[in-house]
């Protein structure tokens, strides 16, 4: 005979759905069905956690590889450096866009200026 039909307090017999004892009012589900192991967080897939890091967060993302349990040591440095490269290189690449967008301005006022001298 299953233990879950008693209650684990009181000794009542309960029927096999009952969550709670109807004479002492202990808790049989909960002790009936523990919780599940925690799962692996989605985020320490390692296809989702490169993607977090070089498409969306860059460096930001770091803190996500430090504490992500997958990845070995040696691999959290190379993807440190790779990130931090990754952002200068970004970053460079957008001040040479904004020079080129500017320089362009520069260039457009001045022909206005002499347009607007004759
Ligand atoms: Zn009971």
């Amino acid at each position: 005979m299953s233990s879950a039909n008693f209650c684990s307090a009181c000794g009542k017999a309960l029927p096999q759905e009952a969550q709670f004892c109807n004479q002492c009012g202990f808790a049989v589900a909960q002790l009936a069905h523990p919780p599940a192991p925690q799962k692996d967080k989605w985020y320490h897939h390692p296809v989702v956690g490169l993607f977090m890091l070089f498409v969306v967060l860059q460096v930001f993302g770091l803190p996500l590889v430090w504490k992500n349990p997958r990845f070995s040591r040696s691999t959290k440095i190379v993807l440190t450096v790779l990130t931090i490269l990754e952002t200068a290189v970004l970053t460079f690449l957008t001040f040479g866009a904004v020079k080129t967008i500017f320089d362009h301005m520069l260039s457009e006022s001045s022909e206005l200026k002499s347009l607007l001298a004759y």
